[in-house]
């Protein structure tokens, strides 16, 4: 068997858009993953679902690997041939022992690639509004260990260098060391006025910024109980924070939003949240299948020119009707003597990717407005109409279309599944009052959660719920669920505007 290779990743500093380009790249063709505690859940969602993903952080119940037996890891994996992705916070050269881990490769003659990652004390700094250099404040900048400052005796660090350094310092692993960090930079003569920092889970949702002196710093610290992992900050620049922030004014950060779509669909609604600062939890209450009985689509596809009207009332029934189309051997050109209705503008957009545009897309996007708006394109009497739809779609619209004389084919395109493995940490996040809001953008979503996490619990919590429109905000309703906002227009944008309305009234 040939051998593996094994890239060294840095995943960045824990805003999933920060790491590179070429590490989504590699970890997109990952066997195996091997991954640090502070990585994004969401960067793993880049490697494929069938890769092995092994976890060897530290986290303070569970047994972990010491740094050999990862090394070791690696190697063994590598040469059983798998392409090993090592996904490791920040830089996988600054502080987290990857030089190590490259040592014990090429020492075992393992092939292996090197990633860098955005290092946590520049971009943590960046986020809190602190460029770590300036052209008149800091012409330097070092990266420093705090976590062998324990003894002011025994520590390995040169402090009378560190004190004259000319610049900026960032200490790494350093908030429990802070108040020997800061004796010893003064000792050694930097000044007590010397502004500093601290950061806390920076550039994530929880981020978190104390400032003040060295002299002053470490009682903040204590005062606010603020823990690892953060970069402590010394130096000038830190006062341009003032003028310079800007991730902590969005208006969101910290709210911790639940956003329950079909995993795939989830993503939308959870970008727009979090680019207003919100943490969200994506728990995918439903999963899209495959109908039991695969023959009507395709056939409804093979027949797709007999139509007068193809009415798609979601993005999901446009992504399956293509893929029977596509398994028919045909393509859009099927569709040329069809008209094409949409229920609203992501099911528009979806439907140009396949080269289309929609005919018909009414002002609100309600079943009911597409029957309506139908009707008012002329006699339906004997057109033929297909709608290709989930299961559980509701009635109303086929039985609108043929109370106007047209001949429906109301066909399942694919089923809507109860997906329940997201909903136990929802449960246990509601109980502790940790969520801000709930958001449903679909009566299946409503019930699914409510299946899965009951609606006692959600009522008892202080979270607020937002919902897409009036029928998802009638079916919370029959759960006994008052929805806080309804999105109007009754769409993603719509919805987030209602929820940040809502926080900045
Ligand atoms: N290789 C990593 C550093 C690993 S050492 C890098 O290049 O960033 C772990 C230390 O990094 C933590 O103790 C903390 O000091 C710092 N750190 C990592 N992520 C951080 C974050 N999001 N905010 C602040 N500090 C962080």
């Amino acid at each position: 068997m040939s051998q593996g290779r094994v890239y060294l990743v840095g995943a960045g500093p824990g805003d999933p858009g920060l790491m590179t380009l070429r590490g989504r790249e590699v970890l997109a063709t990952a066997d195996v993953v091997v991954y640090d505690a502070l990585i994004s859940e969401r960067l793993l969602d880049y490697a494929p679902a069938a890769a092995e993903r092994i976890y060897v952080g530290k986290r303070a119940s569970r047994h972990t690997l010491p740094q050999d037996g990862i090394n070791a890891l690696l190697v063994e994996k590598a040469r059983a041939g798998a392409t090993v992705v090592r996904l490791k916070g920040g830089d996988p050269f600054v502080f987290g022992r990857g030089g190590e881990e490259a040592l014990a490769l090429a020492e075992a003659g393992i092939d292996f690639e090197v990633v860098p990652g955005v290092t946590a004390a520049v971009a943590a700094a960046a986020y809190a509004g602190i460029p770590v250099t300036h052209r008149e404040m800091a012409s330097a900048v070092g990266f420093v260990t705090g976590h062998e400052a324990e003894d002011k005796a025994d520590s390995a660090l040169d402090w009378d260098a560190l004190a004259r350094w000319p610049g900026t310092l960032v200490f790494y692993m350093g908030v429990r060391n802070l108040p020997a960090i800061s004796e010893n930079l003064i000792a050694h003569g930097r000044s007590p006025d010397t502004p500093a920092a601290a950061v806390r889970w920076g550039t994530t949702p929880r981020h978190q910024t104390l400032t003040g002196t060295l002299a002053t710093l470490p009682q903040a610290v204590e005062e606010a109980g603020l823990k690892a992992p953060a970069v402590i900050l010394v130096g000038e620049v830190v006062t341009l924070r003032d003028r310079l922030q800007w991730f902590e004014r969005r208006p969101l950060l910290g709210r911790r939003i639940v956003v329950t779509r079909a995993r795939a669909q989830a993503s939308a609604l959870a970008e727009r949240l979090e680019s207003l600062g919100a943490e969200t939890i994506q728990a995918p209450a439903i999963r899209i299948e495959p109908p039991d009985d695969p023959e009507p689509l395709a056939q409804a596809a093979r027949e797709a020119a007999s139509y007068d009207w193809i009415v798609f009332t979601s993005v999901n029934g446009v992504e399956a009707f293509f893929g029977a189309l596509a398994d028919a051997g045909l393509d859009a050109r099927a569709l040329a003597t069809a008209r094409l209705a949409t229920i609203g503008p992501a099911t528009t957009e979806r439907l140009t990717r396949f080269g289309l545009q929609s005919d018909l897309q009414p002002e609100t996007f309600t079943g009911a407005a597409v029957a309506e708006a139908l009707a008012a394109t002329g006699d339906l009497t004997g057109e033929h109409v297909l709608l290709p739809r989930a299961d559980i779609a509701p009635k109303d619209l086929p039985d609108a279309l043929a109370a106007q004389g047209a001949e429906v084919s109301d066909i399942i395109a694919y089923r809507t599944v109860p997906d329940t493995a997201g909903c136990d940490a929802v449960a246990q996040a509601l109980e502790a009052n940790e969520i801000d809001w709930l958001t449903f953008t679909s009566s299946s979503t409503v019930r699914n959660v409510v299946a899965a996490v009951g609606a006692d619990r959600a009522r008892a919590s202080r979270a607020r719920i937002a919902s897409i429109g009036p029928t998802t905000s009638a079916t919370l309703r029959e759960a006994g669920l008052e929805p806080t906002v309804e999105a109007d227009p009754h769409t993603i944008p719509g919805l987030v505007v209602a929820i940040l309305t809502r926080e900045t009234a």
